[in-house]
């Protein structure tokens, strides 16, 4: 906007006019203010105040003000020292003019000097001074030196946690480095985490301070592994940072936290049965911190040694099937983070189981006179008492226990009411009885083993027959007698026979004077009388007969003699009676070889010849 003066307003209004006389054009309102300025200078600052209506100036003035300049210092010949003016745009776009920095006059004391349009001041107070419209501003300052910049130069080292820097600039500058003993030193510090959980900051810390280095970065090794950040588990960890060749290293170690322990503690199982499975012994604990950890053993005493076979500690809840009393261990491996809790002992048992194989025996039987112990059993069944006897006939029940097979795992049940039925016993009678001679008395038979004393009856019978009757036989004969035993409330009935002979009585007193004996043996080789061997001479052998010489029987004295005759083999006995001098009275014939079947046959004859032959009879 140009500046308008009152001389030439006058003729605006008339260009007006005239544009107004165009027939063509519209009518167009005088937008623009029409600054009228007055001018005044106070210290530094020149005012243009403008008096016209509907300024749009801020409180309708603008002002220029000299400033310091941009170069403060004397000796700095790098850029201009000139004075500047803050205001200028605006002032000059206001007001119209052109005023710029080469309008200010420099003056240093007295006379002027050109020392700054120079490039060449000094160090001493400068004045500025600048004229518009009349009026004028003035503005001094004083040039200083231009200080000494100080670089540091540092070199680094390191001892444990502190890095020292160490300033080695050159001496020429060195007086301006403003370090104490011209070093800084950086401490690296430990984190503040300390015990595993405690909340607290995990990374290592700086203090002090080494100009120019910021965000040095930190980092975490665990023996020779370098870790990816600050770690916040136990262990023991080396904090470190390079500067340069030198390297800062803390150690330090966050320690395990304290462990809770169990927060649910493992409990004993109760009321377990051998089941021929394995079942668990105890409920799991929970730990409070780190792994809970289980294993099993029977000695009370001692953790089970792993290297002699025993369980290892596992997070398994152990098991066992065989009844019998065990030793759970239970504790805490706190693992990384965690302190450890010691073992503890639980005691489980697991109880016998009642047999599910019993069953009573049955259809037992005994026979009177036995005791308990003669009745057999099914395997694992035995008598309380096998000494007790099983008493009368009939049934009776007596105590029994069962031992299972499996003693290890089953109870034994004792005092099972089991049921005998006792029969009666046998008996195994004898009789004995003694033949007679046919006309004398009659022997009675002796009857043993009737263990029941039942009631006897005593029958007979000629061998062969079983036509047994009460009758006692008379004649001579072979006879069987039959002791029959009657059953009784204990015993059985049985019976018993014995054979015997009733010889027959030979009485015949017709003198002979040699004496003719027969048998059914062999031939006869040897003859003795009375235990002696008769000379040949006086006996004479047709087969199995011989006949004793009249010369020999009557060197015999009287009384009874004994023939006996061998064929090689056995041999056969007679006795006869030799009365008066020269007789021979055959008085009886007996063996002396029962249990043989021998025949003895003795005769006697007379000089004449066969005179009488006894008769055949069997030995008993
Ligand atoms: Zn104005
Ligand atoms: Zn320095």
């Amino acid at each position: 906007m140009k500046h308008i003066t009152r001389k030439t307003l006058g003729a605006l209004l008339a260009l007006v006019m005239v544009l107004a006389l165009l027939p063509a054009m519209t009518t167009t309102a005088w937008a623009d203010h029409a600054h009228h300025f007055t001018y005044s200078a106070s210290g530094a600052t020149i005012t243009a105040t403008c008096d016209a209506d509907g300024c749009n100036l801020t409180d309708n003035k603008v002002t220029l003000t000299i400033g310091d300049p941009t170069n403060i210092y004397y000796d700095d010949k790098s850029s201009s020292h000139e004075f500047t003016l803050v205001g200028l745009e605006a002032f000059n776009s206001a007001t119209g003019k052109t005023i710029s920095a080469s309008d200010i006059v420099y003056y240093k004391g007295d006379p002027q000097s050109q020392d700054i349009k120079n490039n060449n001041v000094k160090g001493a107070t400068y004045k500025a001074r600048l004229t518009v419209e009349g009026v004028r501003a003035e503005h001094s300052f004083k040039f200083t030196a231009k200080p000494i910049v100080h670089t540091h130069s540092f070199t680094y080292t390191a001892n444990g946690a502190v890095i020292t820097a160490t300033c080695t600039q050159n001496a020429a500058n060195m007086e301006a480095c403003d370090l104490t003993n011209k070093q800084a030193t950086l401490t690296l510090n430990a984190p503040l985490h300390t015990t595993y959980g405690d909340g607290k900051d995990a990374n290592a810390t700086f203090t002090g301070e080494i100009p120019g280095v910021t965000n040095l970065t930190i980092h975490y090794s665990k023996g020779s592994v370098t870790l990816n950040s600050a770690p916040v588990d136990a262990g023991t960890y080396t904090a470190w940072c390079q500067l340069g060749n030198a390297t800062a290293r803390v150690e330090y170690t966050i320690a395990k936290a304290t462990n809770p322990g169990w927060t649910t503690l493992p409990q004993a199982k109760t009321g377990l049965v051998y089941s021929g499975q394995p079942q668990a012994l105890i409920t799991a604990g929970v730990a409070g911190g780190g792994n809970a950890l289980y294993t099993v053993g029977t000695d009370p005493d001692n953790e089970p040694n792993v290297d002699a076979g025993g369980r290892p500690y596992t997070s398994s809840v152990p098991e066992a099937t065989n009844a019998g009393t065990y030793y759970v261990w239970c504790k805490i491996d706190g693992g990384k983070n965690y302190t450890s809790i010691a073992a503890q002992k639980i005691a489980v048992t697991i109880a016998k189981a009642t047999p599910t194989d019993l069953a009573t025996p049955t259809d037992l039987t005994a026979t009177y006179g036995d005791t308990l112990s003669s009745v057999t059993l099914p395997q694992g069944w035995a008598w309380a008492d096998g000494s007790q006897s099983v008493g009368n006939v009939g049934p009776h029940t007596f105590k029994a226990n069962y031992t299972p097979a499996d003693t290890g795992n089953y109870n034994t049940v004792e005092n099972v009411d089991v049921t005998v039925t006792v029969e009666k016993a046998n008996i195994t009678p004898t009789v004995t009885i003694t033949g007679w001679t046919e006309g004398g008395k009659a022997n009675a038979p002796t009857l043993e083993g009737n263990t029941g004393n039942g009631d006897v009856t005593f029958t007979y019978a000629k061998q062969g027959s079983q036509d047994f009757t009460e009758e006692v036989p008379t004649k001579a004969g072979k006879y069987t007698v039959k002791a029959t035993v009657a059953a009784t409330d204990n015993y059985n009935g049985a019976t018993a026979t014995a054979d015997f002979t009733i010889s027959r009585q030979i009485v015949d007193t017709t003198p002979v004077s040699s004496l003719t004996v027969t048998s059914d043996l062999g031939t006869i080789t040897r003859v003795t009388v009375d235990g002696k061997t008769v000379d040949s001479k006086y006996y004479t052998v047709s087969g199995s007969n011989v006949v004793l010489s009249d010369e020999f029987i009557r060197s015999l004295a009287n009384g009874t003699h004994t023939i006996r005759l061998y064929d090689g083999k056995t041999y056969a006995t007679a006795t006869w009676n030799v009365t008066g001098n020269t007789a021979a009275d055959i008085k009886s014939a007996t063996t002396a070889d029962p249990g043989l079947a021998l025949y003895g046959l003795l005769a006697v004859s007379s000089t004449l010849g066969l005179g009488y032959m006894g008769k055949k009879r069997k030995a008993a």
